[in-house]
């Protein structure tokens, strides 16, 4: 087993990548396995200097790279998702690595982010503009699909495979440079989806990638340069609110993908087994650590207890531990702050005086592992009602009916996705309307696809990725006016 991990450990290689070169830094730090806290590797602590100096590699490559053939950045993209695709199990296995997901978790990752390469590949070549006749015929109208410009893209730890190919992707598509930031706790998957992109083709200065442990500096003095033109980022809304209003002092344009408090509706007449199925989906993929994750079950109050019950016995039977065993379904969540906080939101609802149906504890020893974690009636006060949980943890409460249901479920200040059960078509519909998120669930348990377009409304963030929808947000539109 050592020997693979080694391995797949060896898919990122040492450095960062600035211009086309493999480069170290002033200073180094670790990266840990969350299942043993133990070190996997270090990467470079780039200082603000790295990162400028790979702003001029990003600046100096954009032009040729803007004007290099459609069909080329295509089929680099297309030579990336094969490459991926055949090694499935190494990167999987990085992930899991870096990350705890469960392998077989890790690979679905693995076949979700080369789906971005391939979808951006398809789209590259379709990148369209418009003619028209002005309306008084004295001119026409030309508009022109360009690249936005030099690109910082921000990615997050839980899913780092794919968050990196899902702005990366459409970037390359688009014609833009980039700067891709990994989260300090999974730089690895990043540096390897660089490496792999590289030997694609893919020329020196279009992709540089920084690790830092002071994102909170790095990030700023990038904005402030000017020549950034797109920040496009994935993590909580607390940093993305920070970025947006740093974004706005040189009106860069922004993409946030942030936090979500999902509610997973079961109506009376659901199909119970269905809905309890997609609940174990919607919540305990990637071990509660997506902002898509199903965050609190209303259910109706008929069929409430019945659901609860048998979604506890789904969770309690889920194996805990390093992703990397066979039989594992539950890895360990991030770190301890992770941890730490999915313990205090249990402790507060318990204290309010919920009631545990399995799990409510962190494992003691190494890894920070918490129980697969059933609560039903969960107060409304309770803080994980409204706060993203980000663990597996499942309140459930029940409701009378459906205005109830859709108010408390558009009772919070995200609107990432909603997950609605039901077999009448019209409350479907009619449900899925009033609903205040980007997204939808309609009996089924996960959302996510590359060729559907991805994103939040109110504090969930701006923009959609994936999609036909997804290259919009690196491309500017200009418009020429032609006399006749
Ligand atoms: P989480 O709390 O889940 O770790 P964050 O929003 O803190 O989510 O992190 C998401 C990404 O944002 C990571 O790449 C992280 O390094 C980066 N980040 C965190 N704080 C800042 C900041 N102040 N400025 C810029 N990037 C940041």
């Amino acid at each position: 087993m050592i020997d693979i991990e080694q391995r797949a450990l060896g898919l990122a290689p040492a450095g960062v990548l600035v211009g086309g070169r493999w480069t170290s830094a002033d200073a180094a730090f670790a990266v840990l396995d969350p299942a043993t806290e133990q070190t996997l590797r270090e990467v470079p602590d780039c200082s603000n200097e790295d990162a400028l100096r790979a702003l001029d590699a990003a600046c100096a490559a954009q032009q040729t790279w803007a004007a290099t053939p459609p069909r080329r950045r295509a089929d680099i993209l297309r030579a990336a998702y094969d490459a991926l695709v055949a090694r499935t199990d190494d990167f999987a296995l990085l992930a899991t690595l870096e990350m705890g997901k469960p392998l077989a978790e890790a690979r679905a990752e693995v076949a979700y982010a080369a789906d971005f390469l391939r979808w951006f590949s398809e789209e590259t070549p379709r990148i369209h503009g418009r003619y028209a006749v002005l309306p008084n015929a004295d001119a026409r109208m030309l508009t022109m699909r360009m690249p936005v410009g030099p690109c910082l893209l921000i990615t997050p730890w839980n899913f780092p495979i794919a968050m990196a190919a899902r702005k990366i992707a459409p970037a390359i598509a688009a014609g833009c440079t980039m700067l891709v930031k990994p989260a300090e706790q999974t730089p690895l998957s990043t540096l390897a989806l660089a490496r792999l992109l590289e030997e694609a083709g893919l020329p020196a200065g279009v992709l540089n990638v920084l690790t830092t442990t002071k994102p909170e500096q790095m990030v700023p003095a990038l904005l402030r340069d000017g020549r950034i033109r797109k920040l496009s980022f994935t993590g909580s809304t607390a940093v993305g609110r920070i970025l947006m209003s740093q974004a706005a002092g040189t009106v860069a344009r922004v993409s946030l993908e942030l936090g979500g408090n999902a509610p997973f509706l079961v109506f009376d007449d659901a199909d119970l087994d269905a809905a309890v199925d997609g609940a174990v989906l919607a919540k305990m993929r990637n071990t509660g650590e997506a902002c898509t994750a199903a965050n609190r079950f209303h259910v109706a109050a008929g069929v409430a207890e019945e659901f609860a019950q048998r979604l506890a016995a789904r969770l309690a039977a889920m194996p805990v531990g390093r992703g990397t065993e066979p039989g594992v379904e539950v890895g360990p969540l991030i770190d301890g702050a992770a941890r730490d906080k999915v313990e205090q939101l249990t402790g507060d609802a318990l204290e309010r005086g919920a009631r545990l149906l399995t799990g409510g504890k962190a494992l003691p020893g190494k890894g920070f592992f918490f129980e697969p974690t059933v609560l039903s009636g969960v107060a409304p006060g309770a803080a994980m009602l409204h706060e993203e949980i980000f663990g597996p943890v499942a309140p459930v409460l029940p409701f009378a009916g459906e205005e109830e249901a859709i108010l408390a479920a558009n009772d919070t200040e995200y609107g990432l996705v909603a997950y609605v059960y039901t077999r009448d078509l019209q409350r479907a519909m009619r449900v899925s309307e009033r609903l205040d998120t980007g997204m939808v669930g309609l009996n089924r348990g996960i959302v996510s696809n590359a060729a559907a377009p991805f994103g939040g409304v109110k504090q969930s963030g701006i923009g959609r990725e994936g999609g036909a929808e997804g290259i919009d947000d690196y491309l500017s539109t200009k418009y020429v006016a032609i006399a006749v």
